[in-house]
């Protein structure tokens, strides 16, 4: 982790050999409400999402109204740029008022200066995030499953928290919460200032979320933008979504590098603030490459690391095969 900037020596008194060396305290990441007033020009997002950094990076507060970072996590990747720690907090917080009690939590977003980040080919420039699904216990109950954790998603919803992975009697049965993961997702979608590029997700949570909107009867502006930032993303994306959001105005001028899609909006939305958008030459869809090559896990890996099972827990992993690369028609590939 970079050494904090801000941190120095602190000479106090000279008093000799009575000289208590006192550790300056680690200073406090903002608040919520603190967070919620930066201005834009705090951070700068510089360059593309796998080769890129970021400068000014703002701490998503480790806990805020209706969010947590994932405690699992280090918390020295939870930099992002104002726009996108600012829309986590709103659009949490959005959650938290309708329905209490059931936390959004927040995985990586990218170290304190961006750059390389271990377990993710982005995650560089402070404009991805990674946010776990809310989840219930699959009882008659209901009840919500907290703190949320990365458990895959079968195509009913339905998934196990399996513990210890070699033990049968410690399995939790949980299902998708449609109906709060569907509401964080459609205040992220309508907060024009976070600007969400993409989402990476799976075809079948993606569906689910799209009948939950209209159950609800969802704004179709917001039901149709969720349809169309949802992309098809290589790995499978059924424990949690990858967002990504658009360059702030104010980045494109510095140096920040959209990626293709543009959507018409979002060209109306930068003609309106007079910017010109940069798209990055490596950003078509199939062929960005990062520069260098990320060390990810493929599912055999991690499953061979994952040491004994028992037998549901191989079934699953099993049927998960099946909709780990299900195409998802019509739909682009994620970049
Ligand atoms: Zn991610």
């Amino acid at each position: 982790m970079p050494s904090d900037p801000a941190a120095h020596e602190d000479p106090g008194e000279a008093n000799g050999a009575a000289a208590e060396v006192i550790p300056e305290p680690e200073p406090e990441p903002p608040s919520e409400p603190e967070v919620l007033s930066l201005p834009a020009s705090t951070s700068t997002s510089i360059g593309h999402p796998t080769s890129g950094r970021l400068e000014g990076g703002v701490a998503l507060p480790l806990q805020a109204p209706g969010l947590l970072f994932n405690p699992s996590k280090d918390p020295g990747s939870r930099y992002g740029t104002v726009e996108l720690v600012a829309g986590l907090v709103r659009a949490a917080g959005t959650v938290e008022r309708a329905s209490p009690g059931a936390p959004l939590t927040v995985g990586d977003l990218a170290r304190e200066g961006g750059g390389e980040i271990s377990g993710h080919a982005s995650h560089r420039t402070g404009r991805d995030v990674d946010v776990l699904f809310h989840l219930r216990h699959d009882d008659a109950e209901g009840a919500p499953f907290v703190p949320s954790k990365a458990i895959p998603l079968d195509p009913d919803g339905r998934g196990t928290d399996y513990v210890d992975l070699a033990d049968p009697t410690d399995d939790v049965p949980v299902r998708l919460d449609a109906e709060r993961t569907w509401s964080f997702v459609a205040a992220l979608l309508a907060d024009e200032a976070a600007a969400v590029q993409r989402i990476f997700v799976v075809e079948h949570v993606r569906s689910a979320l799209l009948d939950e909107a209209r159950r609800v009867g969802a704004p179709q502006d917001i039901v149709e933008r969720f349809a169309e930032v949802t992309c098809q993303p290589r790995f499978p994306h059924d424990d949690h979504m990858h967002i990504r959001v658009f360059c702030s105005p104010e980045d494109v001028a510095a140096g920040c590098e959209d990626t293709q899609p543009l959507y018409p909006w979002r060209k109306q939305a930068l003609a309106a603030a007079g910017v010109k958008p940069v798209i990055s030459r490596r950003s078509g869809d199939e062929d960005a490459k990062p520069k260098s090559k990320p060390k990810l896990k493929t599912l055999a890996q991690a499953r061979a690391e994952a040491g004994p099972m028992h037998e549901d827990v191989v079934e699953f992993l099993d049927r998960r095969a099946a909709w780990a690369k299900q195409p998802h028609p019509g739909r682009r590939w994620c970049r």
